[in-house]
Parts: C-alpha cells; structure tokens; sequence
C-alpha cells in the first residue's frame, strides 16, 4: 500500500483526541511530501544532522510541515534543533532544558517540550527519576524557563510481544502525568505521547494523545542509505 492509503488507515483507526506523529527518519523529502499531499500535517525525526536539511528543503519548497524531535538530543545540536521543530518530544535531562530555554531565548522563540520517561527495561533513554521531573517542574512553575512549555510525558515501551509489559509502561506514564498535574495546576501538561506502529493500539486504551509512528505508514527504514 501507499503512504497514502496507510496514513488513512491509520487515521480511521485513531479517536479525534489522539494526535499522529508521522515518524519520517530515514525517509527522503520526497516522501514527506507525498505524506503531506495526503494531508498529514506533524512529523517526527531523530537526528538533526538528517532532519535540519529534509525539512529545509521541504519547506523552501512551499510546503507546511510541523516537526517534532524525538530523538535523544545533544547539546551542540539544540540550535539547530529548536530552529527547526515546534516540539522536543526527548527532553531528557535538566542540562538540555537550559540549552534549549539559551537558545529559544536567542532568537525569541518558544518551544514545547515533552519529558521523556523511562518506563520499559530495554530502553536506555529518558528520566528515570520522577523526583527529578517534579523538580524541574517546580522550576517551570517558578519560571525559570519563560521559552518553553512543558505539555506532558513521552515514553518508548520495550520492544516485546508481550503486551502486559508493554501495556505496564503506558500505565507507568500515564500514572506520572497524573500526579503532576495534582501537583502543578498550573502547567497545562496534557499530553501523553506513547505509542508506534507495533504497539500504538495498546498505547490509545491507555490514554495515549499522540502516537509516533513510521513504518506503518512509510514502510521499513532503509538503513544502508
Ligand atoms: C523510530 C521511532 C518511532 C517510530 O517507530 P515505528 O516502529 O517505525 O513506528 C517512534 N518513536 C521514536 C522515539 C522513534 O525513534
């Protein structure tokens, strides 16, 4: 099938509330705008190195993409990563979050951010400390960082065909959501982005709002280009 009639596919089979990710790293421009005819709107990548120019050339072309990084980010690469997306979905650690708010701050920009969660024995990235998020957020609370907004959770599940498992991660990020909205009222922190191709239908009865997802909608990655 093409993306096209994948990406419908996936969409009649997400609720309203849910968001789709379309996940396009290690797809080439071109098929980005093939998805983008076909209407989808956000996007996501992990590398900047690969991203930055992808999305360059898409947009001097005259086309409107929204991007996300979801990738675990470097500091030197957060300039050219706050240039080009509305969302870092892998905020991962309290010295990201300074560069980010030093580098919005150079150009005036703001940004969302999600706090990327580890939930799930195999994956290696994320906070694995709840303290600590609470913490930063207490910061945000107090304003510490005036170029970004902190709308909600991101998690990975591991990559198992054992679904309680990953259902247990969904939970685990959902339940932290819970309590930090209990905790900071004021922070609008919505969003809970957990879901891909293999397992986003788990992700939706758990409470996901956006879905990442790529090769249900571009087909497997080419990773020898
Ligand atoms: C690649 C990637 C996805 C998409 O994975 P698929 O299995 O191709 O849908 C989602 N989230 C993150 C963080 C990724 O790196």
């Amino acid at each position: 099938m093409g993306i096209a009639e994948n990406l419908n596919s996936i969409n009649n089979s997400l609720p309203d509330s849910v968001k789709l990710i379309a996940v396009s790293k290690f797809n080439p421009a071109e098929k980005v705008i093939e998805a983008i005819k076909a209407g989808q709107t956000v996007f996501g990548e992990n590398r900047i190195q690969e991203a930055a120019p992808k999305f360059d050339l898409i947009r001097s072309q005259g086309y409107e993409a929204e991007l996300h990084i979801i990738g675990s980010l470097q500091r030197n690469k957060v300039k050219e990563a706050v240039r080009i997306a509305t969302m870092i979905q892998s905020a991962d650690r309290l010295e990201l979050i300074e560069e980010i708010e030093k580098q919005c701050s150079k150009i005036n920009k703001k940004i969302q951010i999600l706090f990327e969660m580890h939930t799930g024995e195999e994956s290696k990235s994320g906070f694995t400390s709840i303290e600590e998020v609470f913490n930063i957020l207490k910061m945000f609370e107090a304003g510490a960082f005036p170029h970004i907004e902190p709308k909600g959770f991101m998690t990975m599940a591991p990559f198992t065909d054992d679904v309680e498992l990953v259902r247990n991660s969904f939970r685990q990020l959902k339940h932290i959501k819970n309590k930090a909205n209990q905790l900071f009222p004021s922070l609008s922190l919505t969003e809970l982005s957990m879901g891909m191709s293999g397992d986003y239908k788990t992700a939706i009865e758990e409470g996901s709002t956006m879905v990442r997802i790529g090769t249900a909608i571009f087909g497997a990655r080419d990773y020898s280009k």
